[in-house]
């Protein structure tokens, strides 16, 4: 039997790596729906060669026009508007394999949907965690999801723990577990002087050193928000504690993770930078699919190097470790201002270093609650944007 693949944000970097990996599977994998925001012509392009049932385009309302448009260019697929579509194609019974692969807090409540429905579903949207982990945790456990980790270093970690973690509810053995070790390239401004920063522009912090990834998580990966996203990330996923994780710079990007156990005994993942690994991982899991990714040559490379972050140069890994240990929508609130932040700076309107000083003075100015339900993390999402729109505002006024 083939499985029923709904793939979140098709027509993005990993919505590409995902649909190289199904298409040399197609025994296994019938492509079930696409999703895109506003990218009609790309994800046009995208039905006519995998012919999803379904297709939506969430940031778009009813459009006949566009209708008339797909079925002239032979497209079969049924075409769904707005955010609400998201949802339904998620939770449809003939989703079998949910790939979340939204960037930023939109994932969430698509994701969560899929949880919901008990699908087994692989994160890519690392956001939807940060902003609700304890929950979404627990929708996965009482629905019996099955959620498996793209992200290369969660994919990576999920790999070296025992098999009793197979099956990730966040009940890892974390008694046999002394520290998960995450490692981070540094992007591409790791050993640039400390005063050319705040004249970066968004095409330099883009330019990332070993993977091409959307702009978004690119400007994250260069201020290592990314990193401090996914300590949270690993936190909730694996149910342990923040003291536990680490963060290491391994500027090649060969070793994706490492897991240390109390005996001493350190776990690492290796491939080369390529998301097709952990996402041919998930998908074929427990058994093992090719990806397409290029064989790792250990001795071309030479040698492995490891520095630990410099705290100066990436206050946001400082930030959102704060987040964590504050609870609560804390970490909803850290995300939201940066994903306002990185959009005014990947715009124009802010500058780089002005990233991390948004990020702290909302944190400041939005109190933390509990996050117990998606309304309060959704309401707390909406404060913390508001308040990081008048920090950007404010900070253009000075700067002008
Ligand atoms: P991308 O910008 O390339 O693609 C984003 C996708 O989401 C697109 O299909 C877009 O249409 C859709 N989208 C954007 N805004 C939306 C909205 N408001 N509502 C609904 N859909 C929307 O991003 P990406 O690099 O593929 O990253 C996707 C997710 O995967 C992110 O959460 C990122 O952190 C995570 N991730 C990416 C990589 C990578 O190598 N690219 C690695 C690890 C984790
Ligand atoms: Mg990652």
């Amino acid at each position: 039997m083939t499985q029923g693949l709904t793939l979140l944000g098709a027509t993005g970097s990993i919505g590409a790596s995902t649909l190289d990996v199904v298409a040399r599977h197609s025994g296994r994998f019938r492509v079930f729906a696409l999703t895109a925001h506003r990218s009609a012509d790309a994800l046009l392009a995208l039905c006519l060669r995998h012919a999803p049932r379904y297709a939506v385009l969430s940031g778009l309302q009813e459009d006949a026009g566009l209708r008339r448009r797909y079925a002239d260019a032979g497209c079969r697929t049924e075409l769904l508007f707005g955010a609400q579509a998201l949802e339904q194609v998620a939770a449809d019974a003939e989703c079998d394999v949910l790939m979340a692969a939204i960037v930023g807090a939109a994932g969430l409540a698509p994701t969560l949907a899929g949880a919901r429905a008990g699908k087994r579903v692989l994160l890519a949207n690392k956001e939807a965690l940060v902003m609700a982990g304890p929950f979404f945790m627990r929708a996965v456990r009482e629905r019996g999801a099955v959620l498996l980790p793209i992200d290369s270093e969660h994919n990576a970690v999920f790999q070296c723990l025992p098999q009793e973690a197979a099956q990730l509810s966040g009940r890892t053995d974390v008694n046999s577990v002394r520290r998960i070790l995450l490692t981070a390239s540094g992007g591409p401004f790791r050993s640039a002087p400390l005063e050319r920063l705040t004249r970066v522009t968004p095409d330099e912090a883009c330019a990332h050193p070993n993977w091409v990834m959307g702009r978004k998580i690119s400007v994250d990966s260069a201020t290592m928000m990314n990193k401090g996203l996914e300590v949270i990330e690993a936190r909730w996923l694996f149910g342990v504690a923040p003291e536990c994780i680490e963060v290491l710079i391994h500027s090649q990007s060969i070793i994706h993770s490492m897991v240390e156990f109390v005996d001493g005994s350190v776990i690492a993942q290796m491939s080369n930078p390529d998301m097709r690994v952990p996402i041919a991982h998930a998908l074929g899991f427990p058994e093992r699919i090719e990806s397409g990714a290029a064989q790792l040559d250990l001795a071309a490379l030479g040698q492995l190097s490891f520095e630990r972050p410099d705290a100066q140069r990436f206050p946001c890994l400082g930030l959102a470790y704060a987040a964590l240990r504050e609870g609560g929508t804390a970490p909803a609130v850290l995300n939201a201002a940066n994903e306002v932040a990185v959009a005014a700076f990947l715009d124009g309107r802010l500058r780089y270093t002005a990233i991390p000083q948004v990020i702290e003075h909302v944190l400041r100015m939005t109190p933390a609650a509990a996050a117990d339900s998606l309304d309060t993390v959704l309401d707390a999402d909406r404060r913390a944007r508001r308040a990081a729109t008048d920090g950007v505002a404010a900070l253009m006024g000075r700067a002008a």
